[in-house]
């Protein structure tokens, strides 16, 4: 998947993802990615959440509108995709050892975070100062 989450000059958010969904996927299948509130969430009061990976254990979470809530209620965007990951953990913690889920998040005040199961989930940041730095998820595994 490839999610994105933008803040403009007048403080607006946005966001969009696109996805290839699972390799050898049933036809038929829909992933997050299409799902809103599964694989993206906007709310321009809050922030916006993006999530990657297994697509069937973000939908059964409603993850990135549990990342916006969260934030709403006072998390920091890397805190509440932390968050988001334990619950998809401690529903299947045997799954998720062997499983992908990174989510990715932006407030209303342009702080951005990730989390992740496992390593490997980076993403690009551009603002006025970096033009695209490439930060690396923090991750449970
Ligand atoms: N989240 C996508 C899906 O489950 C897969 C991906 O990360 O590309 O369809």
């Amino acid at each position: 998947t490839i999610g994105m989450l933008a803040l403009d000059s007048n403080g607006n958010l946005s966001g969009a993802c696109t996805t290839s969904g699972m390799a050898y996927k049933l036809h038929g299948r829909v992933g997050d990615s299409p799902i809103i509130g599964a694989g993206l969430y906007v709310d321009n009061e809050v922030g916006g959440a993006t999530s990657t990976g297994v697509g069937e254990e973000v939908v059964r979470n409603v993850g990135s509108f549990l990342v916006v809530e969260l934030m709403r209620q006072g998390y920091s965007p890397a805190e509440a995709c932390k968050e988001a990951v334990m619950r998809i953990i401690k529903k299947k913690p045997e799954t998720a050892k062997n499983i992908q889920v990174g989510f990715l998040a932006l407030n209303k005040k342009g702080e951005y975070g990730s989390y992740a199961i496992q390593q490997g989930f980076s993403y690009a940041v551009c603002n006025n100062e970096k033009q695209d730095l490439l930060i690396k998820s923090l991750s449970y595994y």
